[in-house]
């Protein structure tokens, strides 16, 4: 993270957040952040679980631990993901009713013909939904290689929503838009090179097709947050000043000029700073407005992704997090382009969006089950002197007993040194095991001795900072990042993470959490705070046996379909689930997620083929009398059984 503007980050406190929970806890909206990144779409029921409002009216409310338990029922168990369609509904209507405000409000002489970029979820309920909502608004679809753009063609779009078609296309790619245009729709040939135009113009000409083409500029603003780099002079994609002009030679050398009916740039995802978003628009529109008194008169600009998703509510410029609205958002580009427009003198264009972000975030919810906790025994631990220990363990002792709130400084650093010298004299043999252990026991009794001291200090030092978290319990979840939550281990992203029941009652544990890959990446050590990071999250004590769940919210946007099959763990269960008009909950569909077998098929093994060489291996086996012959029946049953199963745990 750089730290450049500095008025909109969050203001670096002293203090570490503390994580640990007071003795009287009543709020869990504030606790785990759901007023603030909620959007009006969670909250906590009286009984203390979260409520999904996919409407978001509070009297219409989906009870997520209801989904799960009745679902259970049905034999589909955690992980899984809970889909709202209605969410999407909500959020496509938002964001075309925030630049139909805006266009009103600056009385601006164009229209607004969002799309959305399939790349981010292209499930196909998620595509269906969003298109069914976007009706009405002429909103449409991008697609960024052919098996998307056949999606997105297979869709019933009409001529006033529009395909837009982004990255590098072959000559079929190419046909494939054609087509589309043959058959009545509005699709999009962007350009990412030059080198493309004459491809296009060729394939086009030979089918006699006029195409329709756009360009993607490279803008010298840039984004803000993670993706920074997808924007600037530097950027993978786009058209120099330089190559755009080229291009319009190119198409005015062949009368093609009307063809030319777009501007495009994309200076990344997550914009978190508004400023960013107006330098850029700043930017396009003078490109636009030039090439339009060049007589270029382009009739699209589309201004591409980038809208922000508040994960942490902190509503700042911090990673996690925006500093302004959908509203805004609308707001400062139909403001700033009418502006650049009735100064250059030229018609508006129509505006173009391609939200993928802010538009799918909120809809799912990932929930899955706590396995275990792997706490360390040794704070659970005493140790009983029995005389016989070396010097090092009794001074460790020592030290234990004499924690208190004006020495625990002083006790730290003797604990540490003499930690050190236990493990040397191990080393060189002097210790034995037992004693290592009651050493180990001490220190982390002293630990936790000094935390339980730490409310008492003003400032808490920062070699204290760390102990919360080094004292934190590990709570094992049954999936896995890799392929739930890839954005997790790739890029450090931040989600709402919060236990989605027993929200009324104190979470008195602290723990970080970890998923069952045997990859040491496996793990969240990140949670959304209002000011900071989070190292550790507060959660209830676990009891084993009873179920205990955790929801991993926002995660609609990339997570679906970046994740991965580390480990050979397959996709999650899904739920689409609404509410009625009675407020009543619906369950829509239950999609089974990813067999093992399932997943070992795209390794290229053949179910049959490793069930023959099981077969194989018991015959003989029981050849050599090694099994019986009923025995190997079983074996033979109790594997082709786990091939049709979860990849998951299911107890
Ligand atoms: C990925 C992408 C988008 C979507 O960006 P979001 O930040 O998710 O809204 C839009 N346009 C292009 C060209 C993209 O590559």
């Amino acid at each position: 993270m750089s730290s450049s503007a500095a008025v909109s980050r969050k203001p670096k406190t002293p203090k570490p957040s503390r994580v640990r929970v007071p003795e009287k806890f009543a709020d869990a909206e504030k606790l785990y952040g759901i007023e603030n990144w909620g959007k009006g779409f969670f909250s906590v029921s009286d009984d203390g679980n979260l409520l999904v409002h996919p409407t978001r009216e509070s009297h219409r409310f989906v009870d997520l631990k209801g989904v799960i338990d009745d679902v259970a029922l049905r034999g589909i168990s955690t992980p899984v993901v809970v889909r709202f369609p209605q969410i999407l509904d909500a959020t496509v209507k938002e964001l075309n009713e925030a630049f139909l405000r805006a266009i009103k409000e600056y009385e601006y002489d164009g229209a607004f013909r969002g799309v959305f970029p399939i790349k981010v979820n292209q499930k196909k309920v998620v595509v269906r939904e969003i298109i069914q909502a976007g009706r009405k608004y002429g909103y449409g679809l991008e697609a960024g290689s052919k098996p998307e753009l056949l999606a997105a063609l297979s869709q019933d779009l009409g001529p006033d929503c529009l395909i837009t078609t982004n990255g590098y296309k072959d000559e079929a790619f190419i046909k494939l838009a054609l087509n589309g245009l043959r058959m009545g729709k509005t699709v999009v040939l962007i350009l990412e090179k030059v080198s493309e135009l004459e491809r296009i113009l060729d394939v086009a000409k030979r089918r006699g097709v006029t195409p329709l083409i756009g360009m993607r500029s490279k803008l010298y603003a840039r984004g803000s947050g993670k993706w920074a780099k997808s924007g600037g002079e530097a950027a993978k994609f786009g058209l120099t000043t330089t190559e755009m002009l080229d291009a319009v030679e190119i198409l005015r050398h062949r009368k093609m000029l009307d063809s030319l009916v777009m501007i495009h740039f994309h200076i990344g995802s997550q914009i978190t700073d508004i400023r960013k978003v107006k330098q850029a628009i700043k930017e396009a529109g003078r490109v636009y407005a030039k090439l339009y008194r060049s007589g270029v008169e382009v009739k699209f600009l589309n201004l591409g992704g980038g809208l922000g998703v508040d994960y942490d509510g902190s509503k700042t410029a911090f990673d996690s997090s925006m500093n302004y609205t959908v509203q805004e958002y609308a707001n400062d580009i139909v403001y700033t382009i009418k502006s650049i427009c009735d100064e250059e003198k030229v018609p508006v264009p129509t505006l173009v969006t391609e939200s993928g972000r802010a538009i799918t975030a909120y809809h799912s919810v990932l929930v899955t089950n706590v396995l275990d906790v792997a706490d360390r025994i040794e704070q659970g631990r005493t140790v009983k002197l029995d005389g016989d220990e070396n010097h090092v363990v009794r001074e460790l002792y020592d030290v234990w007993q004499g924690v208190t709130a004006k020495t625990m400084r002083e006790s730290y650093h003797d604990a540490l040194q003499y930690k050190e010298e236990l493990f040397t004299l191990f080393n060189l043999g002097y210790v034995s095991l037992e004693d290592r252990s009651k050493g180990e026991i001490l220190y982390w009794n002293i630990c936790e001795r000094i935390r339980r001291h730490l409310h008492t200090l003003k400032d808490v030092p920062e070699e204290f900072e760390q102990l919360e978290v080094m004292l934190a319990d590990k709570y094992v979840m049954n999936f896995s990042v890799f392929q739930s939550l890839p954005d997790v281990w790739a890029i450090d992203q931040l989600f709402p993470i919060l236990p989605i029941h027993r929200l009324r009652e104190r979470p008195g544990e602290v723990a970080t959490l970890a998923d069952i890959t045997c990859d040491s990446d496996g793990k969240i050590e990140k949670f959304i705070d209002l000011r900071d990071i989070k190292e550790a999250l507060p959660l209830h004590l676990f009891h084993k046996g009873t179920p205990y769940y955790i929801g991993f919210c926002l995660v609609g946007a990339y997570q679906d379909v970046l994740g991965d099959l580390h480990n050979l763990f397959g996709e999650a269960h899904e739920v689409l689930a609404s509410v009625d008009e009675e407020g009543r909950t619906r369950i829509q569909d239950v999609l089974p997620g990813e067999s093992c077998e399932r997943v070992l098929s795209y390794m290229n093994y053949d179910r049959d083929e490793m069930l023959d060489g099981i077969w194989r291996q018991l015959r003989r086996a029981t050849e050599r009398k090694k099994v019986k012959e009923p025995e190997a029946k079983a074996i033979a049953k109790d594997f082709e059984q786990v091939l049709s199963q979860y990849t998951y745990l299911e107890d």
